[in-house]
């Protein structure tokens, strides 16, 4: 192989899976290099979870000083530059570009920072106009927000523009009530902006726990977030004064600064060159790959977000790693376990969940127990703040193994992931009862429900 081809691999998408795969396979040996048409680190690093994870930050800092005074604090002259948050979120995501591209450099891989196409099962054309040649290709270049068909669309951004803005906007629209809607309806509500949510269901975050759902809706709605459901944007306009006016069916039109739609991502795979290498494409628009990530065409793969399994990060980065160590490292790794995977929506207040909802759960299992805790957080109460926390544990009653763990509340996806390794284990409720809670915190919950 190594003598026939220009590199052993050549990854087409430099985020999160694409580096890891590049990065794994080149120290296994292989001679590797890596095309990217933007910037190195792909959504998640650029414009996904690291900035969005900071204007969270950022955001919480308006409730943390509002409750301030409860301890003793007089904070005075709050102010909140928008420019200055904007810009050193901007200014951290070009540090870890940096670390990325030394990533790649120390591993000896060499970077095409140019879009690239596929133009055969080993070939591949770069937008300079060189052609490189190479035993395996791997495309990883991950998924792109759907901007739906509606007049005036041009006006509107999504969550690549969201990171840039000028100027703080007064009146945020957002459409679609997804993950990336609800993050950032809670940025810009702690920020001050008046926030409406469009959805074209009565669901917010499809998918998760519905008790769960309930409990955010009621406190982003007594925070001031507004939703406008079961409905769809027909047409956005520009006035005179910069301002936009947001058209919906049956509603009076609404006046906005912004309007983020944020309705989706889908695989990005446009201009590619699969098609003509014969690259089967799934009615989703993803690329079809088996359990170890291999196209209909052997010498071709595909990891991450283009493939459209489970659109997070950590499963790209599993994924790429999985198919370096056996591809490369001549491993015998297992097959990606897409079972019991957690997430969070960093919405404020966070959700977070592993494994079965309760809903989920009495389809497959039939019986199933349900302990929930409905608490206070001692922070809330101190701060005089109304909002509850909600645990959920999802309980197989013939063999108390805990099918799920649902939570909404303050730090919510920090304590879930040590609670997904017991799911994960499959635990049982006794072991949770049987673990001494570890007092003051909200964690202990998860050992306390009877
Ligand atoms: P989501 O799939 O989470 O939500 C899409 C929303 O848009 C839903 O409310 C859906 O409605 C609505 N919608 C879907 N299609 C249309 C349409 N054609 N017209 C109008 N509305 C529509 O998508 P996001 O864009 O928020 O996020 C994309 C993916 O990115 C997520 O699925 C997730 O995997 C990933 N992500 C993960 C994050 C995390 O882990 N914290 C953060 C951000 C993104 P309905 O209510 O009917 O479903």
């Amino acid at each position: 192989m190594a003598d026939t081809y220009d590199y052993d691999l050549f990854v087409i998408g430099a985020g999160s899976g694409g580096v890891r795969a590049s990065r794994v396979a080149a120290a296994h040996g292989a001679r590797v290099a890596v095309a990217e048409e933007y910037r190195v680190g792909g959504t998640c690093v650029i414009r996904g979870c690291v900035p969005k994870k900071l204007l969270v930050y950022g955001s919480h800092f308006a409730e943390e000083l509002q409750d301030a005074r409860h301890y003793g604090w007089s904070v005075s002259g709050m102010e909140f530059d928008w420019p200055h948050l904007r810009d050193t979120v901007l200014r951290d995501v070009d540090r870890l570009e940096g670390a990325y591209k030394t990533t790649l450099s120390n591993n000896k891989v060499d970077s095409f920072l140019e879009r690239a196409e596929i133009t055969g099962p080993h070939a591949v054309r770069l937008a300079s106009g060189k052609t490189v040649t190479a035993g395996t290709i791997l495309v990883a270049t991950g998924a792109w927000p759907v901007m739906p068909a509606f007049e005036g669309n041009e006006h509107c951004i999504t969550s690549n523009e969201v990171f840039h803005l000028e100027t703080l906007p007064r009146r945020v629209v957002i459409a679609g009530a997804g993950y990336i809607a609800m993050e950032f309806a809670g940025i810009f509500n702690a920020l001050g902006c008046h926030v409406t949510v469009v959805n074209r269901s009565d669901t917010v975050l499809r998918g998760y726990d519905e008790t769960l759902r309930d409990r955010l809706l009621q406190i982003t709605m007594a925070r001031g977030i507004e939703y406008k459901f079961n409905r769809k944007l027909q047409q956005v306009t520009r006035e005179a004064d910069g301002s936009l006016l947001v058209h919906t069916e049956g509603l009076d039109p609404l006046a906005a600064d912004i309007v983020l739609v944020a309705t989706g991502r889908r695989p990005k795979i446009d201009g590619l060159g699969l098609e003509a290498a014969g690259v089967t494409i799934g009615d989703r628009g993803e690329i079809v790959v088996d359990a170890e990530n291999r196209t209909n065409v052997p010498s071709i793969y595909a990891v991450g977000d283009v493939t459209d399994r489970v659109q997070l990060t950590p499963v790209a980065i599993r994924e790429g790693q999985a198919f370096a160590d056996r591809v490369f490292g001549r491993m015998d790794v297992p097959h990606v376990d897409y079972h019991c995977i957690p997430s969070a929506v960093f919405s404020q207040p966070p959700l977070a969940a592993v494994g079965y909802t309760e809903g989920q759960a009495r389809n497959q299992f039939g019986d199933v127990k349900v302990y929930t805790s409905d608490f206070r957080p001692m922070k809330n109460v101190f701060a005089e703040r109304a909002e509850r926390g909600l645990y959920k544990l999802v309980v197989d009653a013939g063999t108390d193994k805990i099918l799920g763990i649902h939570m909404i509340g303050p730090d919510a996806p920090e304590i879930l992931q040590a609670a997904a390794i017991a799911v994960r284990a499959g635990l049982t409720k006794a072991d949770f009862d049987a673990t001494v809670a570890l007092h003051p915190s909200m964690a202990e919950e998860l050992v306390l429900m009877r």
